[in-house]
């Protein structure tokens, strides 16, 4: 049965799935092997080896291509083997691309320990003002690349309108839709012609693997990211397929989730009179409100908010929590914290991380599945602790 046809919750569980031909298991089985045997000289089955592709991985692509409604997906190592491969198979020496400021930090150190070596360049703008971008493009422009909800503070990149100026400029345009999937956003639909997912986030869901995919339509594109896969050798290993094949099959289910769960401690931070601001792409307070209402199909499971008491209330702050994990990364079931400041955008310079609105008071949670009431709990014991801390006492005389 066509996928396109189906609704969402049984595409995530059925799309793209085909039983194994040795002994229909209900489960495609993992091909944890390196190579596989040739009948003749000459004559395979269609595999060879793991580095080009196995059939466990291939499993895991098809459904993502049925979840992004593509003919197929490429899948790699990790999220940034994904973008890594994609920019070696779209840019060459004397290239230039236009890129979200709020990109993923790895893209931007990668444009800054590799590709600006090999005379690649990227600039990176305020792609959530479209006139920023058009101002950015250059005759050697070659690539669009955004990302939104941009990390930490959420800022929104309206698709469809950076998508009208690739278009008129005959420029490809990349979406990172690793925050929302294509189960809450789809870029296809606003004209974009890339997709881009760590699949470590949302699509696998469980903490347990790290992957990324890249889908589009273009069969030519697809074919050029496997033989750029193969060279580099960023294709993705048998075992993180097989278990990203699993949670991909609760992906909708858990996003509703997510996001009830996310709003209502949106909703609790901002009433809460330790909290400067909230941002939550669900809150009518957000800027970004109606965009967030017209380009996605829910505001996602990720929340920031700005304490008052600044860098050292953070850090109590998150020091106090109990339930809620101190850790990176984000997408899982269970609930993370973190300091953007001080982890994940350490590496900026502190002027542009002030620009983007990376306060030293900003935390950011990754709101997973435990019960959100638990989670409430545990956000008002770590706030009140870090109010009731001496050093706090001493900030505030
Ligand atoms: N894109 C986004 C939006 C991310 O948040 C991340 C990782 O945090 C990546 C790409 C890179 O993915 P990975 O960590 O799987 O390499």
């Amino acid at each position: 049965m066509s996928a396109k046809n189906l609704q969402e919750a049984t595409i995530a569980i059925r799309g793209g799935r085909t039983l194994d031909s040795h002994a229909s298991s209900i489960l495609f089985p993992l091909y944890q092997t390196g190579n596989f045997v040739h009948d003749q000289v000459g004559v395979d089955k269609g595999y060879s080896y793991s580095r080009v592709s196995n059939p466990t991985v291939d499993a895991l692509e098809q459904a993502i291509a049925a979840l992004e409604g593509t003919a197929s997906a490429v899948c790699f190592r990790t999220g940034m083997a994904a973008i890594t491969t994609l920019l070696f198979s779209l840019l060459r020496a004397g290239d230039h691309a236009v890129l979200s400021d709020v990109v993923y930090g790895g893209t931007m150190r990668l444009f800054r320990e590799v590709l600006d070596h090999l005379g690649i360049h990227g600039d990176f703008v305020d792609t959530s003002n479209p006139a920023s971008v058009e101002a950015a493009i250059r005759p050697t422009t070659r690539l669009i690349l955004i990302e939104t909800p941009g990390n930490p503070t959420l800022k929104l990149t309206d698709i469809a309108a950076i998508a009208r100026i690739a278009k008129a400029h005959s420029i490809l345009l990349a979406v990172d839709n690793t925050f929302l999937t294509p189960v809450l956003q789809r870029p296809f639909e606003l004209g974009a012609d890339i997709s881009i997912l760590s699949t470590t986030k949302y699509i696998d869901g469980h903490n347990a693997t790290v992957g990324g995919s890249i889908a589009t339509h273009d069969g030519q594109l697809t074919e050029r990211l496997r033989l750029i896969r193969k060279t580099l050798g960023t294709i993705q290993a048998p075992f993180e397929a097989w278990l990203t094949l699993q949670g991909i099959k609760t992906l909708p289910m858990r996003l509703r989730l997510h996001c009830a769960g996310a709003l209502r401690i949106a909703q609790w931070l901002e009433a809460h009179p330790a909290v400067q601001y909230v941002f939550y792409p669900g809150l009518p307070s957000f800027p970004q409100h109606a965009l967030a209402a017209a380009q996605q199909r829910g505001s996602g499971g990720i929340v920031a908010f700005e304490l008052k008491g600044g860098a050292e209330a953070a850090r109590l702050t998150l020091n106090h929590l109990q339930l809620c994990s101190r850790a990176e990364s984000l997408g899982g079931l269970e609930t993370l914290a973190t300091h953007p400041s001080t982890t994940t955008h350490a590496d900026l310079d502190p002027q542009l991380r002030q620009a983007l609105g990376i306060s030293d008071g900003l935390i950011r949670i990754s709101v997973g599945l435990e019960d959100p009431e638990d989670l409430i709990a545990d956000l008002a014991q770590a706030i009140a602790a870090a109010d009731h801390h001496p050093h706090a006492q001493e900030d505030k005389q």
